[in-house]
């Protein structure tokens, strides 16, 4: 008999956890997730996927006008919100399938309900007990809104993906990857926005030029960007066209608008869990603290993921749980590569970017030189949009690896893609010289810069 029901209870069912599950149950573990919501988690159900979803429905309407200078003619347009939400809904229910067969097909168990641990070997759902060997945690994170008077009034990203129909003016707060992102697909489908955000310049963490750029670019569309930009207060008042929200700013000003929405940072899920009965230690911000095999302070409980609140990125929670799955079940030395973890924003233009910044290159290097190119792509001479890509390599001089490369412009997610794996191999620049470019494209221009840009002038 074996001493415990299972090997491996996983908490949560998203992008790690799933990961970790059924490929722990595929090298013969008894394996058994529990799962309170939806199967796939944030990126699956409000995250990643709907959100690109999203994105393309955006992009239609500058691509019917956009097409004008290519000779066509496109009649009368109309978008219709219910339609879009409507076959979201069926895309994503169809993934949560997947996701179920995935893991059960591996024979994993699927548990429903809130897991609650009751000792480092226990875990309670509802009424009933499980134990296990070992336990995972990946129970991700959770949109935090600050506590402004009126909070009670404004949706996040996981309300924005179930909206019953598309307000005219909508007001978004924060300044990172949702906020910039849902402020490109609100502006898309027709509402007029006002993207608020409390410093100078947004995309904090970003390469200096990609903040500017990007800014330029959503400006030039028509997305109203208030920088240094604070919210007071949110009131909400009912009138026969539905609810109206006043948003009052710190300098004085208000706004009016159909929908406010919060895009102000995610919060690890631990709260209500059992940590403490089972002596799992949190940080600060309430994050799991793991070590570098993703053990928590209790050695048979492990964690993985956003509930960890490291690089809170799919395809890293995706890689710590074939990782940890290896680690446990089938040792193979493999680990996970967090070094020059590439992302994209999927605003409007796009944003990728892999390594370092210009001001961390300088920090950690010294000497180092820049390649920036600005340059309307090709499609848009015949368009007419006026868009301006950006594209910008990092060389350590020392070395001449190139050691970061961003870009602002069309496709910079899938083009950014292939880039991360010559910065993986340590590409030096002249091997990004040597390379021959494909004509015509916007990412030949990375094989093709050759000029510095001046070195800013020493302080002082
Ligand atoms: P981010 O951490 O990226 O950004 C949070 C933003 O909210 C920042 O601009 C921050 O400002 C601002 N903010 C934080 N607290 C307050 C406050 N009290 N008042 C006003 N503004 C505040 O969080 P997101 O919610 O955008 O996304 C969460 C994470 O999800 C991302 O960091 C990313 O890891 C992941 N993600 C990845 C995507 C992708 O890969 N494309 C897409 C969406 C999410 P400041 O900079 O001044 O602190």
């Amino acid at each position: 008999m074996p001493k415990f029901d299972y090997d491996l209870i996983t908490l949560g069912a998203g992008s790690a956890g799933v990961r970790a599950s059924r490929v722990a149950a595929r090298y013969g573990a008894r394996v058994a997730v529990v799962e309170e919501r939806y199967l796939g988690g944030t990126c699956v159900n409000v995250g990643c996927v709907p959100k690109k979803l999203f994105v393309y429905a955006a992009h239609f309407g500058e691509d019917f006008d956009d097409a004008a200078g290519f000779g066509w003619t496109v009649g009368g347009r109309d978008f219709a919100w219910p339609r879009l939400i409507e076959n979201k809904n069926a895309e994503i229910a169809r993934l949560n399938g997947v996701y179920r067969d995935l893991l059960e097909g591996a024979g994993a168990r699927i548990i429903e309900g809130r897991a609650r641990l009751l000792d480092a070997h226990t875990v309670a759902v509802g009424e009933d007990t499980y134990t296990a060997e070992r336990i995972l945690v990946a129970t991700g994170g959770w949109p935090a809104v600050p506590d402004v008077p009126g909070r009670e009034h404004v949706i996040t990203s996981n309300e924005a993906f179930f909206l019953e129909s598309l307000p005219g003016t909508i007001v978004i707060v924060g300044g990172g990857y949702i906020a910039v992102e849902f402020a490109g697909i609100f502006h898309g489908l027709g509402a007029r926005v006002i993207q608020l955000y409390r410093g100078p310049l947004f995309l904090r963490g970003f390469d200096d030029d990609v903040r500017q750029a990007l800014a330029r670019e959503m400006g030039k569309r028509g997305i109203d960007l208030r920088f240094d930009s604070s919210v007071e207060s949110i009131e909400r008042r009912d009138t026969g066209d539905g609810p109206r929200f006043t948003v009052t700013l710190a300098d004085g000003g208000a706004i009016e608008a159909g929908l406010v929405m919060y895009a102000t940072g995610r919060r690890p899920i631990t709260k209500g869990l059992g940590l403490e009965d089972a002596g799992v230690a949190v940080n600060e911000k309430g994050a799991i603290v793991v070590d570098e095999e993703w053990r928590t302070s209790v050695p048979n409980i492990h964690a993985i993921g956003d509930v960890t609140d490291r690089i809170n990125l799919t395809p890293v929670a995706v890689a710590e749980g074939q990782a940890l799955a290896d680690l446990l079940f089938n040792p193979s030395g493999r680990s996970v590569g967090y070094d020059g973890v590439p992302s994209a924003v999927f605003s409007q233009p796009p944003v990728g970017t892999v390594g370092l910044t210009e001001a961390e290159a300088r920090a950690r290097y010294g000497a180092v030189d820049v390649y920036r190119s600005t340059f309307r792509p090709l499609k848009h001479t015949l368009s007419g949009r006026d868009e301006q890509a950006m594209m910008k390599l990092i060389v350590d001089s020392r070395s001449d690896r190139v050691v970061g490369v961003h870009m602002v412009g069309p496709d910079a997610g899938e083009i950014i893609q292939g880039i991360a794996v010559a910065l993986k191999c340590g590409a030096t620049k002249a091997q990004f010289d040597a390379t021959i470019g494909i004509h015509p494209t916007t990412a030949e221009e990375f094989v093709l810069m050759r000029e510095k840009a001046p070195r800013p002038a020493p302080a002082g």
